[in-house]
């Protein structure tokens, strides 16, 4: 581990290099201390980004994990899906709880909506796909396909009531002849009324979030964009068909904040120090069956969206030199580090056997996905409590070769390393 500082650029990506739930919250409310502003680039309340402030845990599905810190401005960029009833009443959720959110928050006008009936066509194509994806329920898959459809319906709709009442009506009856082709009850798409409801409160949020970043790096503010999911859920570059409905790579991040791609200085790929996947769809280094049950229940791996338990394995090096690659990381957080403490032994996967090549990259297919076999390296534990490391000389010599060699297969220096669920259990960049 190089102990290199985190990059400092005027605007920085975080984007997850698993299936999601890599902690990404977390290393979000960290490097936010030093950004003005943060913004979310795609996904929608399929996120679930668990951060912990003192004794007080808050799950953030929608809005931005720069809220925690007072005084940031947190966007949600052309490139998210918002669940608009969901959205405020996370933000009445946070301002109950002590958070001042009054002129924090911006919400692209060109940002597209998830209503009650993009829900229920998420759970009736759900019940019956053959090939069960496992999603969130939250409507996000049948929200992108209202929008690459050009049937959508965007924030700035909404801003004018009578182009409101006209797509939104349009979308809600696309919506009810679909569930009734499906066989599903249409009165679950819900009525008009309650789909237009939330817009009443959208005059105080419905910004420019481009055009805001833009400036907001004119005036030398720090930019923090926050990626939801992992790259193996993207749907381009993940396990296909089991992948979300975005782009959650940092490619999407200029495209869904609004901002061209030369605005971005550094890009931190957020790895969990082991492997775990929610969902359907293959998973190369999960563990047995009973490893699995031991490692759910030290890492306390059931999903901050749906409480569904996680499938867990060891850490894929195959992977992370795959993110490395297609998200271009310029630096590594790696998290839970401290969920290994007890293991006697640690096994990182080097390399997939595939057919008559010994190595091969992360293939483009689940069916060769299916078939890959993992070569493993086993390194020694170090059986000794990290959470109390704040700096990398604190940790075991055994953690230390355990992140070299993380930091190594992936090609990526490795940024900042959380040990804890706290705010104050990360190492940053500090030289050894
Ligand atoms: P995200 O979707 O990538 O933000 O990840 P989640 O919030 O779904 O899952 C991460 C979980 O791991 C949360 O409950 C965090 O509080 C927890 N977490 C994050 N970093 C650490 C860490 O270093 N150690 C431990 N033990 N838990 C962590």
């Amino acid at each position: 581990m190089s102990g290199r500082a985190a990059p400092n650029g005027d605007c920085t990506v975080v984007v997850g290099c698993q299936w999601g739930d890599e902690g990404k919250g977390k290393v979000v409310d960290v490097f936010a201390e030093d950004a003005d502003v943060v913004a979310r680039y795609q996904g929608g309340a399929n996120a679930g980004h668990t951060v912990h402030v003192g004794d007080h845990e808050f799950v953030l599905h929608q809005v931005p994990s720069g809220i925690l810190h007072p005084g940031k401005r947190c966007l949600l960029g052309n490139g998210v899906v918002v669940d608009l009833a969901q959205f405020f009443s996370e933000c009445d959720h946070l301002a109950e709880r002590g958070v001042d959110v009054r002129g924090r928050i911006g919400v692209s006008t060109r940002a597209h909506v998830v209503f009650a009936h993009h829900r229920a066509l998420d759970a009736a194509l759900e019940t019956r796909a053959k090939h069960k994806i496992g999603t969130t329920g939250r409507g996000i898959g049948p929200a992108y396909e209202d929008k690459t459809g050009r049937r959508g319906v965007r924030i700035g709709d909404l801003l004018d009531r009578a182009l409101a009442e006209e797509t939104v009506a349009r979308s809600l009856q696309g919506a009810r002849e679909r569930l009734e082709w499906l066989g599903a009850d249409p009165a679950s798409a819900g009525t008009l009324e309650e789909a237009l409801a939330p817009a009443s409160r959208l005059p105080d949020v419905a910004a420019d979030v481009g055009l805001e970043i833009w400036e907001a790096r004119a005036k030398g503010r720090r930019v923090l964009l926050e990626g939801a999911q992992g790259t193996a859920l993207d749907v381009d570059h993940g396990t296909y068909p089991y992948v979300t409905s975005s782009n959650t790579t940092a490619g999407a991040a200029s495209a869904g904040a609004g901002i061209g791609p030369t605005a971005i200085d550094s890009v931190i790929g957020v790895v969990k120090a082991y492997t775990t996947r929610v969902g359907n769809g293959p998973l190369p280094t999960g563990f047995d069956e009973r490893m699995d049950a031991f490692m759910r229940k030290l890492g306390a791996e059931f999903g901050a969206t749906t409480g569904r338990p996680r499938r867990c394995g060891w850490f894929d090096a195959v992977l992370a030199a795959y993110a490395a690659r297609v998200n271009g990381l310029t630096g590594i957080a790696v998290t839970k580090l401290d969920v290994l403490d007890t293991l006697p032994e640690l096994k990182i996967a080097t390399a997939y056997r595939l057919g008559d090549a010994a190595e091969h990259p992360f293939p483009p297919t689940v069916q060769e996905l299916d078939q890959a076999e993992p070569v493993y390296e086993t390194l020694p534990g170090w059986t000794k409590p990290t959470t109390e490391a704040r700096r990398l000389a604190d940790l075991p010599a055994n953690a230390r070769a355990y992140l070299d060699r993380i930091e190594e297969l992936a090609g990526v220096p490795i940024a900042m390393v959380s040990v804890g669920t706290r705010r104050n259990q990360v190492i940053r960049g500090v030289a050894a």
